[in-house]
């Protein structure tokens, strides 16, 4: 029986595992995929946005997180779903793809970005489209097209310009939602922008070819040759494995009270599964937060009566 199980290996996942550890309390941290979260698996290639670690990649960041929860003895499972959580007469039961864990408590740390939303368009299901970019290097000579208008559009967008791709971006207002920043650095590259566009269809035979676009202003229409295509419209939250569970929701978020813990007294949630901005620094942040919340519900210390 650990005192945690923590499911999902992200930012919020292993910093809860590490504080956790520091106040001497034992945790599992099991993640489907492979352990360092959106920073591996959507940005391993891009320098990140946060305070103090300039000109570090997603994959090197991913990296100093695992490393630190290792070296502090937190156990990392990959390649393990989460698939259901039993309550117990003490404690949870979390049943995965390959086997169960026991703890005391259970942190939820699933994050968004196994489930990116997508336009729901006609061929969008054709080969060549997709949602994350991994190797921005992969595109050089290539014809793209990026829907979107955030961070994560413009982000990518610049990068695979920068990389020798012909880029275009669709974007459905006439600005950016991405920081200004990031913006600048796009206008810099050759990529072409389609304001007020949005995709009716994409055309293909198995692979995609060809797009068909609408100016929502105008209602024009016309047709961009591609060889591939990516989506950044953003995630949204995997609601039915926690209405599964019972856990109460907030709008598109899992609800929560100030020590992160859901309406299931035992079960916390943290990280972007949570409500507020989406960012490393609020998942490490509430990682630290649920460790003191756990250590307080676990052993009742003096100090957590008036906190
Ligand atoms: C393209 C992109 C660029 C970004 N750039 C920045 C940036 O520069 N700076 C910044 O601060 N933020 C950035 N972000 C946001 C940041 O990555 C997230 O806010 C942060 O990763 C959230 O951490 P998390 O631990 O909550 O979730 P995640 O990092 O998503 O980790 C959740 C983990 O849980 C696993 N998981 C999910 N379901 C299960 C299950 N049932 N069982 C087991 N494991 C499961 C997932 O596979 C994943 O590994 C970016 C996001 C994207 C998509």
């Amino acid at each position: 029986m650990y005192d945690i199980v923590i499911i999902g290996a992200g930012p919020a996942g292993l910093s809860a595992a590490v504080n956790t550890s520091f106040l001497k309390l034992t945790s599992v941290v099991i993640d489907d995929t492979q352990a360092g979260g959106a920073l591996i698996q959507a940005y391993p290639w891009k320098k990140v946005d946060y305070f103090g670690f300039y000109e570090v990649s997603g994959k090197e960041l991913a990296e100093i997180f695992v490393e630190h929860a290792r070296k502090n003895g937190v156990e990392i499972i990959e390649g393990e779903e989460a698939l259901d959580i039993k309550k117990l007469d003490e404690g949870f039961e979390v049943i995965t793809t390959k086997n169960s864990y026991k703890g005391k408590t259970v942190v939820l740390a699933t994050g968004i970005i196994g489930t990116p939303r997508h336009l729901n368009v006609k061929g969008e299901d054709l080969e060549g489209i997709y949602y994350y970019l991994k190797d921005p290097e992969g595109y050089r000579g290539k014809k793209v097209l990026v829907v979107g208008g955030g961070d994560s559009a413009v982000e990518n967008a610049t990068a695979l310009s920068l990389n020798g791709a012909e880029v275009y971006v669709a974007h459905r207002r006439d600005e950016f939602r991405a920081m200004v920043k990031n913006q600048e650095r796009l206008f810099k590259t050759n990529a072409k922008i389609f304001w007020n566009t949005e995709v009716k269809e994409f055309v293909g035979n198995k692979k995609v070819e060809e797009v068909i676009l609408f100016n929502n202003k105008t209602g024009e229409e016309f047709e961009l040759e591609v060889d591939n295509v990516f989506i950044f419209i953003g995630s949204v939250l995997k609601k039915e494995f926690f209405q599964r569970l019972g856990i109460e929701m907030e709008g598109n978020f899992v609800k929560v009270n100030k020590d992160f813990m859901t309406n299931i007294p035992g079960v916390f949630a943290i990280g972007d599964i949570t409500p507020g901005i989406k960012r490393i620094s609020k998942a490490v942040y509430e990682g630290e937060a649920v460790a003191f919340s756990i250590f307080k519900f676990l052993k009742n210390p003096y100090w957590g009566k008036n906190d």
